[in-house]
């Protein structure tokens, strides 16, 4: 982390008809580093994700990536100027192959060769994905799933990865795979945002943390502050 602001959310207002979601959500995430939300169901996660992707359009506030709006731009666009989402439930295409599903990943990309060599990239991540690319995506493990939902969101090449639920359903196991990818993805300079119901595990590799809880931020601090934080200890960390 180089201590600049990558992104940078002020003040976000969403609602679902009636239904405020969020009322008001700031948070900030610095070049190069992993940042964690965490809060209990229905505290306003994934739809803070869906907004900054342009997904739901907000009723206040915005959102700003690499020191430009880009509150409620189209989705495509979002994408285009760096950001990738890889959605709670992962969202992959089950009755395509696993290439197939990259593929789609990456349908900005009109160089051949580095399509070729992004792919590699997600295999080589995750040699599982190099294995099954020839397989129905709908008949992969719910960890591989989770691999080609975040090999997919890689191929349209982010500098900003934002992650919802990565470890929803897996065995610990596969959860570690996953993460030490992440973390991995991390040194290669990839800044990542990540929501997570396993606090102390998406804590343990971030630098820092917002507590969410109906649609605000309830705390904020360092990933070590929150770990030794009596509220999260008791709320999130079963402890
Ligand atoms: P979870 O961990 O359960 O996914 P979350 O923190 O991601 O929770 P959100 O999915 O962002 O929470 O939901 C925030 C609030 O908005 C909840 O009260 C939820 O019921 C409501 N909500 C979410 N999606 C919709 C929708 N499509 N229509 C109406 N209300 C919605």
């Amino acid at each position: 982390a180089d201590g600049t602001s990558l992104l940078t959310v002020e003040n976000l207002g969403v609602a679902y008809g009636s239904i405020e979601a969020l009322h008001d959500v700031s948070l900030t995430v610095g070049r190069g580093e992993i940042v964690t939300l965490i809060g209990a169901n229905g505290a306003g996660k994934t739809t803070t994700l869906k907004t900054i992707v342009g997904l739901l359009k907000p009723k206040r506030g915005r959102v700003v990536f690499n020191g430009e709006s880009i509150t409620a731009r189209p989705t495509h666009e979002i994408v285009a100027r760096g950001i990738a989402l890889a959605p709670e439930g992962r969202g992959i295409f089950p009755d395509l192959t696993v290439l197939e599903n990259l593929e789609l990943g990456a349908y900005r990309q009109p160089d051949r060769k580095q399509f070729r060599r992004d792919l590699d990239h997600v295999c080589t991540l995750f040699p599982r994905v190099r294995e099954r690319l020839r397989q129905r995506a709908g008949t992969l493990s719910g960890g591989e799933q989770q691999m080609v939902a975040i090999g997919r969101a890689l191929m349209s090449r982010p500098t900003l990865l934002l992650l919802d639920e990565p470890s929803l359903g897996l065995a610990p196991l596969v959860t570690q795979a996953i993460f030490d990818a992440l973390g991995e993805l991390n040194r290669e300079g990839l800044t990542i945002l990540l929501v997570e119901q396993n606090a102390h595990l998406a804590l343990s590799c971030s630098s820092r943390g917002y507590v969410l809880e109906t649609g605000r931020v309830l705390l904020t601090g360092s990933a070590a502050e929150l770990l030794q934080d009596a509220r999260v200890r008791e709320a999130y960390l079963g402890q």
